[in-house]
C-alpha cells in the first residue's frame, strides 16, 4: 500500500485512543505510520528512524525487536493459541510466568490474577478490595483514595482513579467511590512547605483530614504509583511512603501499589515497592511484564488478602470475576521470555546505571538554564520540568505548549522521542532499559538543542 493510501484510510477509519479527533480527522495532526523497530529505535514507512527515549509508552523495557520474544510467542501460537484459564485450566507458559512473578515479587505476595491491560487490572484490584470488605462484613467500607496526578487507566472506575482532570471533564467522573487526596509533588508545592520533611507533613496532615471527614469505616484502599508516572514523572519526597503507610495501617485501610510502570526494574530494583520500602497489600503490573511484546497484566496479591479471597469462595462459590483472555497463553509466553531476557542481560541493573547517568548528564547540560526548573527522576524515568521564572517558581501559561513545542522541536530536529506530560511543561524520558551510555548522549544533547531552539 502507498502511504497517501494509508493516510486517507486512517483518517477515514480509525478512532485512536488519547487524539484530538477533529484536527486529525480533518488532517491537521501528522500521521506516523510505524513500520518496524530495532533496539531503542523505531522506523516509519518514509524510512525515518527516531530514538524512542519513551519506550513507546513506557513499556518497551527490553527494547524492540526481541527474537527470543518473538520467537516464544510464535511457538506459543503454533503449539496452543488459545484456551481459557477458568475453573482451574491453565497452560504451561501462564502457570510458568506466575511462579516466576511471584518469585520476583516482595515477600508478602501469594497470588497472581492475569489480566490484559494496566486498566482491567486496576478495576480487577477494585473489586477485589471490595469483595474483601464483604467477606469479611463491612460492605460500607469501599471507597478509594488516590492522588490528584495519578494515573491508573481511563475505564470507568480507573479513569475515576486517575487524578487529572482531561480523564474526568465530559465523562461525569470520578465516580462516588473515589476520594482524592494531595500529589506527593513538592516542587510544584513550596508555597505550602519550607522543606521536603514539612511536605511530607503535610502530604499526611491531608490524607487524615480525609480519612477522618469521609470516615475510616467507609474506605477500602488507598492506590498510588510508587513515583508518579503520567502525572508528571514526580519522585516522592523522603520518606513519604513510609509516612503514607503509617496512617494506611492506623485505619485498616489497604495499600494498592500501582507498579504498571515501575514493575519489573524500571527503578533499578525489580519492584518500586522494593525501592522505596512499600509494603503493599496488592500490586498491579502489566506494561513491562511482557515488555508490550504482547498485552498482559496482572494483580499480585498479599499472603493477607488472598486468605480472606479463599474464604470467601467457601462460603459463596466461585469468585464472580473472569475475562476471556485472562492469562492468555501467547501474552503468557511473551511475558516468560522477557523475565528471562531482563535477568540474562542484567537490564535491571543497566536501568538503574545508564538511567543515573541521563539525569546526571541532563542536569549538566540544563541545570543552569535560565527556564529549567527541575530535572528529577528515579532508574530509567527521567523528567525535565519548564518555568517561566526560575527563581519565583512561575510557571507558563498552558495555553504557550511550551512543553509539546519543546518535544516537537526535538522531534523535528534530532529524531528523538521524549514525551510532554499531559499537565505542565515537563518533558518526560523513560527509555528502554538497554540504553547505553552513547545512546544516553544523544538524548541529551538533542534536549539542549531543543530548548534552546524554543526557549533560547
Ligand atoms: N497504571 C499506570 C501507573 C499507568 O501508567 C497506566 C498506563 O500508562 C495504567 C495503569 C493503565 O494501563 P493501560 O493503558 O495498559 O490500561
Amino acid at each position: 500500500l502507498k502511504n497517501d493510501q494509508l493516510d486517507t484510510w486512517d483518517r477515514e477509519n480509525f478512532f485512536h485512543p488519547s487524539t484530538h479527533l477533529a484536527q486529525h480527522a480533518r488532517g491537521e495532526s501528522p500521521n506516523r505510520v510505524i513500520k518496524t523497530a530495532s533496539g531503542v529505535h523505531i522506523e516509519d514507512r518514509d524510512g525515518n528512524k527516531l530514538l524512542d527515549a519513551f519506550a513507546g509508552l513506557y513499556c518497551v523495557n527490553v527494547g524492540y525487536g526481541r527474537q527470543e520474544i518473538a520467537e516464544a510467542i510464535a511457538a506459543q501460537a503454533k503449539e496452543l493459541a488459545y484456551y481459557h484459564a477458568y475453573v482451574g485450566h491453565g497452560t504451561e507458559a501462564s502457570i510458568t510466568l506466575a511462579k516466576m512473578i511471584l518469585d520476583r515479587a516482595p515477600s508478602n505476595m501469594s497470588k497472581v490474577y492475569f489480566g490484559l491491560g494496566g486498566s482491567d487490572a486496576n478495576e480487577t484490584n477494585v473489586k477485589l478490595v471490595w469483595y474483601y470488605n464483604n467477606i469479611l462484613g463491612r460492605p460500607e467500607k469501599k471507597k478509594i483514595i488516590s492522588r490528584w496526578r495519578g494515573y491508573h487507566g481511563s475505564g470507568l472506575m480507573t479513569g475515576s482513579l486517575t487524578g487529572l482532570e482531561l480523564f474526568h471533564k465530559k465523562f461525569d467522573l470520578p465516580l462516588a467511590q473515589v476520594v482524592h487526596t494531595e500529589a506527593p509533588y513538592y516542587y510544584r508545592r513550596t508555597d505550602l512547605a519550607q522543606s521536603e520533611a514539612e511536605f511530607v507533613a503535610h502530604c499526611v496532615a491531608e490524607l487524615e483530614a480525609l480519612i477522618e471527614r469521609e470516615g475510616a469505616d467507609t474506605i477500602a484502599a488507598f492506590i498510588g504509583e510508587p513515583v508518579l508516572g503520567t502525572g508528571g514523572i514526580v519522585p516522592p519526597p523522603a520518606g513519604y511512603w513510609k509516612a503514607i503507610q503509617a496512617v494506611l495501617k492506623k485505619h485498616d485501610i489497604l495499600l494498592i501499589a500501582d507498579e504498571v510502570v515501575t514493575g519489573f526494574g524500571r527503578l533499578g530494583t525489580m519492584f518500586g515497592s522494593d525501592h522505596f520500602g512499600i509494603e503493599a497489600d496488592i500490586i498491579t503490573i502489566a506494561k513491562g511484564l511482557t515488555s508490550a511484546y504482547a498485552p498482559l497484566s496482572g494483580s499480585i496479591v498479599s499472603d493477607k488478602v488472598w486468605k480472606v479471597l479463599e474464604q470467601g469462595t467457601d462460603e459463596n462459590g466461585p469468585i464472580g470475576h473472569g475475562w476471556t483472555y485472562s492469562a492468555h497463553p501467547i501474552g503468557a509466553a511473551a511475558g516468560v521470555a522477557n523475565l528471562k531476557l531482563i535477568d540474562d542481560l542484567n537490564l535491571v541493573q543497566n536501568a538503574g546505571e545508564v538511567g543515573a547517568y541521563l539525569k546526571k548528564t541532563m542536569t549538566e547540560a540544563l541545570g543552569d538554564h535560565p527556564h529549567v526548573g527541575d530535572i528529577r527522576g528515579e532508574g530509567m524515568l527521567c523528567a525535565v520540568e519548564f518555568v517561566d521564572n526560575k527563581a519565583g517558581r512561575t510557571f507558563f501559561d498552558p495555553a504557550r505548549k511550551v512543553g509539546p513545542q519543546i518535544s516537537a522541536t526535538l522531534l523535528a530536529q534530532d529524531k528523538v522521542i521524549a514525551r510532554a506530560m499531559p499537565q505542565g511543561d515537563i518533558l518526560g524520558f523513560a527509555p528502554p532499559f538497554c540504553l547505553t551510555k552513547a545512546e544516553a548522549d544523544t538524548v541529551v544533547a538533542a534536549t539542549a538543542r531543543a530548548v534552546k531552539t524554543v526557549l533560547g
